[in-house]
């Protein structure tokens, strides 16, 4: 085991890419599942306070410890088997996506939950259920974990496979490694219709495993996941279509939406089925011209993506343009990819956005202000002009982006100092409120970690709160691991 106490070493462990800022006394770093056992069971027998560390790219001060120590997966980070006979990985918590895809690429496969951030470990993905532009086909990290393998607080160990496990109505028995019987009574709450990582997931009769993804390290820690995957697609069609008005772009995204939906419910062949829907509004442009000097002028932009391959791929790309054209968008300026090199060029665009904002927030010293939001499809549009009509409102600089295939808004506030930093809370709040009075969520993909636990309360009410808090303790007594996150 590997442990670091002096303090300019563990430096990089008291933060993550929110910029939130934390302390601890110590990292151990396990090299092996015993080790992570072992340091688990000092600290629970000691009462320390654990945190787990994943890449530190969350966005929510979730992996950011308050005191006590940290336990970093990052030698936990073999690749265990690659089954593409039967569409499986294995995996320890600590390998990276970036590393998952490359291999699996060799093979001609791939792992379809996409968080923008590639540089991140597939144990930090599973605990705060990550997606991307993707889950618009293929839903969020819960719908690729077959198996966890979890170790809890006190060193016991929770072995879990998809379809084994389930609640009886509202009763969930599971039985641990050394025979403990844990019998949890889970809370009714309702959850969003929408892409959701608020909390824990909860619903009579539900799978014993989906409690624990999105868990945000407070159940136990992932030692070894099994996902599914899937064959490389032949070709993907990848383009960015530019429009002069914001509100034609989400035209744009919702008819599109409607014809993807319309294409797999009915098992079209040879029909649009957008695999990614993302929008870039006027003012992520202008934060982009820089970076990229072919960037047109323009106030709207969207990127997409379609599974094709060498038969249909020219019938789709007509289809395409003719839906662009409808929608007015400009038809001189589509940027469209040929070869894969250019197709990550555009992914790179995508991506581009988020880092940039996440640069000025570093550089101005600040925390994130970045809604991670998501409403009903019904309510878009509303949405989209009530976000408009707040930010217009208050003359705070923001970009508005996101996975509007999903309804989900990545709205960013770029303050300039701490007072405009305060503004952009009370904003923020407002925000919050208005997707929960519309039936959303208050995070759909980056999860609640330390930074947004008072949205969460606003969203369930302080009494699901603590039926949330009363499951905790009966995996963890001593109120150990990931303590601040979810809820304090
Ligand atoms: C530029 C940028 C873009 C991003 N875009 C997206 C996006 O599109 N979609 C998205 O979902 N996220 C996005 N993120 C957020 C982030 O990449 C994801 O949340 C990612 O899943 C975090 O993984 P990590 O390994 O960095 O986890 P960390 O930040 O290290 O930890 C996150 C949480 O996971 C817990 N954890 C880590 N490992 C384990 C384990 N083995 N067992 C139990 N708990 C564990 C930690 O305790 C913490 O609570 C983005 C981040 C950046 C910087």
């Amino acid at each position: 085991m590997i442990i670091k106490t002096k303090q300019d070493e563990i430096q990089n462990y008291l933060t993550d890419a929110s910029n939130y800022k934390g302390y601890c006394e110590a990292v151990f770093i396990p090299q092996n599942k015993d080790e992570l056992i072992k340091a688990l069971k000092d600290a629970n027998e000691q009462k320390t306070k654990v945190t787990i560390a994943g890449a530190g790219t969350g966005l929510t001060g979730a992996r950011v410890p308050d005191s006590g120590i940290v336990i970093s997966t990052e030698k936990l980070n073999q690749i265990i088997e690659i089954n593409t006979t039967e569409h499986y990985v294995i995996v320890e918590p600590g390998v990276y996506l970036s590393h998952l895809l490359e291999e699996l690429k060799r093979k001609n496969f791939f792992y379809p939950p996409d968080p923008t951030e590639k540089n991140c470990f597939i144990g930090g993905t599973v605990a705060t259920n990550a997606s991307g532009a993707k889950t618009f086909k293929y839903g969020a990290t819960r719908n690729f974990v077959e198996e966890l393998e979890i170790i809890l607080a006190d060193g016991d160990e929770i072995y879990l496979k998809r379809g084994e496990v389930f609640a009886e109505d509202d009763n969930l028995t599971l039985i641990t490694k050394s025979g403990r019987n844990i019998s949890l009574k889970l809370p009714y709450y309702n959850l969003p219709v929408t892409k959701n990582a608020s909390g824990y997931f909860i619903k009579p009769n539900m799978d014993a495993i989906d409690l624990f993804i999105g868990s945000e390290g407070t159940l136990g820690v992932f030692s070894k996941i099994k996902l599914k995957i899937i064959p490389l697609p032949k070709r993907i069609i990848s383009m960015v279509c530019f429009f002069n008005d914001e509100i034609d772009a989400l035209n744009f995204i919702d008819e599109a939406r409607r014809i993807s939906f319309q294409t797999r419910n009915e098992n079209l062949k040879d029909d649009l089925d957008a695999l990614a829907l993302e929008f870039f509004d006027r003012n992520s442009l202008k934060f982009l011209a820089k970076e990229f000097n072919a960037l047109p002028n323009r106030n709207a932009a969207v990127w997409f993506e379609q599974e094709a391959d060498f038969n249909n791929e020219d019938k789709l790309i007509e289809k395409w343009f003719s839906l662009i054209l409808k929608n007015k968008g400009t038809e001189e300026d589509v940027w469209f990819a040929v070869t894969e090199k250019e197709r990550m060029g555009l992914e790179e665009f995508r991506h581009a956005i988020s880092w940039k904002v996440n640069e000025y927030i570093v550089n101005h010293r600040l925390k994130k202000l970045g809604t991670d939001v998501a409403v009903p499809d019904s309510e878009m549009f509303n949405f989209y002009n009530f976000l408009k009509e707040t930010m217009e409102n208050c003359q705070l600089n923001y970009v508005l982006y996101g996975h509007l295939g999903n309804s989900h808004f990545h709205l960013n506030m770029l303050p300039q100092d701490e007072n405009e930093y305060s503004l952009g809370k009370e904003i923020y709040r407002k925000i919050c409120l208005k997707a929960i009075e519309m039936k959303g969520t208050v995070s759909a993909e980056h999860g609640i970690g330390k930074l947004k636990t008072q949205y969460l309360i606003d969203m369930f009410g302080p009494e699901i709160i603590n039926q949330m808090k009363e499951i905790k303790k009966q995996f963890d007594p001593n109120y150990i691991l990931g303590v601040g996150n979810i809820f304090v």
